[in-house]
């Protein structure tokens, strides 16, 4: 079939496909939503078993935050594909009401429409296409959707490098970047920064105390020191919070740290600088939790190469596919760590991902199904 007929086909399901993204829009499925994870894993699990293809369908309960969910197809093909997503989503339950699912001059609005529900429904209708085609992809093809992804992929790290470990390359259904592909991301660690110190009355005698405050600022700009941009290393204090009340030399105080990095040995500089931070009052005692989450995702010569051959394929077919590199992680940081050669960022273009105006392009929807299941196909 010609990379113009695959097109075709996926034009002609445009307004099917917009019907069944407002679907899964509508299920809000925020993270630690249990009851809500599992609606919309069963919602995925009905789609896919009214196509006629043999799938194993495996649903992987999780007492915290829900169902994930695993759909193989195509399982006696040689060799593995993996197509990684997520269900959950940041967007509280009732938040719809604030960005309506709905479409304006060719936008298509949702919460975690493009974060990443319009992904999902494209890897729905890639196996649609090959059920209805009777085209087989070149590979077997196992769909992952975690659960947890957007608070850290607690549980869903293990299935993922499970799934990646014996896979030949991966795609991932994420958000693009104004419809560039993702080739590389940064690294992520989170800690947090709690001092201890010595309360004392603000006007009586605040020479007896030791302020948890004040530590806490001080370590703040040492931790900002520790910025390498030119590196690609990032270090932001984004939360703070102290104090008992306003005439008491303040006891606790408190701060969480976000770190971004383009490579381990950054990763190892950063985590060891944190971990070695000293009080600047020895009245006062500090205490650090947390570290390195996700390694970086480098944009290796198979990560090249797999984009090289997406952009070809858009080519075909008269769409053009860029690429850039960001500093946001996601679950493709953990299967580029495991060598395996991957393509993040393949959802649908859109914008405003966390967002209240989040939106995907209804004109890029035919492109990009078309674009993965060639890339499928090749
Ligand atoms: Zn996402």
């Amino acid at each position: 079939m010609k990379p113009t007929q695959v097109l075709d086909y996926f034009n002609a399901r445009r307004d099917s496909t917009v019907a069944m993204i407002r679907e899964i829009v509508e299920i809000e499925s925020p993270s630690y939503d249990v009851e809500r994870s599992r609606l919309v894993a069963l919602w995925i699990e009905n789609e896919a078993r009214k196509l006629s293809l043999d799938l194993e369908i495996e649903k992987i309960p999780e007492k915290k935050f829900g169902d994930h969910i695993i759909i193989r197809a195509f399982s006696k093909r040689e060799g593995k594909i993996l197509i990684l997503g997520h269900t959950d989503t940041v967007h509280p339950v009732g938040t719809k009401i604030l960005n309506p699912t709905r479409i304006e001059d060719g936008k298509f609005f949702g919460c975690g429409i493009f974060d990443m529900k319009s992904g999902i429904v494209l890897m729905l209708e890639a196996l649609r296409f090959f059920a209805e085609t009777g085209i087989e992809p070149s590979r077997s093809l196992t769909i992952l959707l975690s659960c947890d992804e957007e608070v850290g992929s607690f549980t869903g790290r293990e299935l993922v490098e499970r799934e990646a470990a014996d896979s030949d390359v991966s795609f991932v259904l994420e958000p693009s970047a104004a419809g560039r592909v993702k080739t590389g991301r940064k690294g992520t660690g989170m800690f947090t920064l709690k001092t201890h110190g010595v309360p004392a009355h603000a006007g009586l005698e605040p020479e007896r105390g030791a302020s948890a405050v004040l530590e806490v600022a001080q370590q703040i700009q040492k931790l900002h020191s520790l910025n390498n941009i030119a590196a690609g290393t990032t270090v932001n204090v984004c939360t703070i919070r102290g104090g008992t009340t306003t005439n008491v030399i303040p006891e606790h105080a408190e701060c969480t740290v976000d770190v971004r990095f383009s490579s381990m040995d950054e990763a190892s500089r950063i985590e060891a600088a944190v971990l070695d931070l000293n009080s600047f009052d020895e009245r006062v005692s500090i205490e650090i939790t947390g570290g390195i989450n996700r390694p970086p995702m480098e944009r290796t010569a198979a990560v090249a190469g797999l984009f090289e051959k997406a952009r070809s394929i858009g080519a075909s077919f008269d769409y053009e596919v860029g690429e850039t590199q960001v500093g946001g992680a996601s679950d493709g940081n953990f299967i580029a760590a495991l060598g395996v050669p991957l393509l993040d960022g393949l959802g649908i273009a859109g914008d405003g991902a966390h967002r209240l105006d989040e939106h995907i392009l209804i004109d890029d929807i035919a492109k990009r199904a078309a674009l993965i299941t060639l890339m499928l196909m090749s």
